[in-house]
């Protein structure tokens, strides 16, 4: 699989409490700024267009909820052909 290529969020990223870090350059941006895209030193090889670090991480925090979520059962009732038949 292509995704496991991928590296974790973890390994690229270091999450304070009101900031996230790359782990190579350091630099830094602020909860506040979590819809902006984020701005690697120029040096640094995860430089590119288009990284947030922030929602990427809600992404993966969702994805562990949902993943631990039981499948529906009585709440959802079965879905039932109408009596009158006025479909057919
Ligand atoms: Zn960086």
């Amino acid at each position: 699989m292509t995704d496991s290529k991928r590296p974790l969020w973890t390994d690229i990223w270091k999450l304070s409490s009101d900031m996230v870090n790359c782990k190579e350059c350091h630099a830094g941006q602020h909860q506040a700024h979590r819809e902006l895209a984020f701005v690697h030193r120029p040096t640094c090889s995860s430089e590119g267009p288009g990284q947030y670090p922030y929602i990427e991480l809600l992404e993966v925090l969702k994805m562990v909820h949902y993943a631990d979520l039981p499948l529906p059962t009585e709440t959802h009732p079965a879905w039932l052909p109408p009596k009158d038949g006025c479909a057919d």
